[in-house]
């Protein structure tokens, strides 16, 4: 039974929205009247979004979006949450939902051109056929601290560096099957999409993404290896509830498994890192020395409880 107060929808859906701006202002309105928050991106493609607020509210929310023909199919992953994971409400008109930068003559309609969705059992069964390839289709930290065992895991920073690889990568992915997976599934809507565009024939995405395989009753979340990097309060979810979860990341000074990700304390550079917590005690939350020296004698603490006496 679900006893927390609050949740976290996930969800998007590619639907032409003939007013964007429009449909912002009133969507923006429910939003706040049911004081949700969280990110939304509205385009004339579609919706993509994800927002906390109670149970109550929540639920309403969805109910509103099925009311409206627009978004009635939509399909809603819900987290249970304790409380807001994130600090505010931010709904903005983009042109892509989730961008890829590809020119307007290039783009991707993912309800035209996209990879044969897999369900997670299908998905999984996929990933142990000889001669597959599975590309995590998120970023390189995203990656970091958790992904599908055996997985290639492209070295970009954004999503829109995506293309450019695939060109680099093109010689040894020929010939094979292609698997691919992101967080909730919008991003491989139009990745797998652009990749049978660049003329691979044999591409798959997993539909849902890991959230869904994560939630899944008969896969529940196997051979997913680390957390699920999500972009809120929480950072990192639990996506493996088999025998084979295991922490892949580890403290960056002593090497014990570490899965919790915080930023280096020095502002100019903010890396995304892992610190136990007795190292953090000792060595502050920095990347390294150079970090660290500088955050000193700028007079920042070595650890966000503490006092600097100056
Ligand atoms: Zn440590
Ligand atoms: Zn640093």
């Amino acid at each position: 039974m679900n006893k927390s107060p609050y949740q976290v929808l996930l969800y998007y859906r590619y639907v032409p929205i003939p007013d964007p701006s429009g449909y912002l202002d009133s969507h923006r309105r429910l939003c706040e009247e049911l004081e949700l928050r969280g990110r939304i991106i509205i385009g004339a493609e579609g919706i993509n979004g994800t927002v906390s607020g109670t149970v109550a509210s929540t639920e309403r929310y969805m109910e509103a979006m099925r009311a409206d023909p627009l978004t009635a199919e939509m399909e809603f992953k819900i987290d249970p949450s304790e409380g807001h994971v994130f600090p505010k409400l931010s709904v903005k008109v983009r042109r892509e939902i989730v961008t890829l930068g590809l020119p307007d003559e290039g783009d991707i309609n993912p309800n035209q051109l996209t990879g044969d969705r897999l369900s997670p059992r299908e998905f999984y069964e996929a990933m142990q056929e000889e001669d597959v390839v599975v590309i995590d289709g998120r970023n390189d930290y995203e990656a970091d601290l958790g992904r599908f065992k055996n997985a290639l895991c492209p070295p970009i920073r954004n999503f829109r560096d995506f293309p450019a690889w695939l060109k680099e990568n093109t010689p040894n992915l020929r010939g094979r099957k292609i698997l691919t997976y992101c967080t909730g599934g919008i991003r491989c809507e139009k990745l797998s999409g652009y990749i049978r565009k660049e003329g691979f024939d044999q591409v798959y995405q997993l539909d849902g993404g890991i959230v869904k395989y994560g939630k899944d009753p008969e896969v529940q979340g196997r051979d997913f290896e680390g957390l699920c990097y999500v972009f809120d309060e929480r950072v990192g979810v639990e996506v493996n509830h088999t025998e084979t979860r295991k922490i892949i990341t580890h403290c960056r000074y002593c090497g014990v498994e570490e899965s919790r990700y915080g930023n280096c304390r020095w502002p100019d550079c903010n890396e995304q890192i892992f610190v136990c917590p007795a190292c953090r005690e000792n060595e502050g939350l920095f990347c390294g020395d150079a970090c660290r020296t500088a955050a000193l004698e700028a007079g920042i603490a070595l650890n966000p409880d503490e006092v600097t006496v100056s």
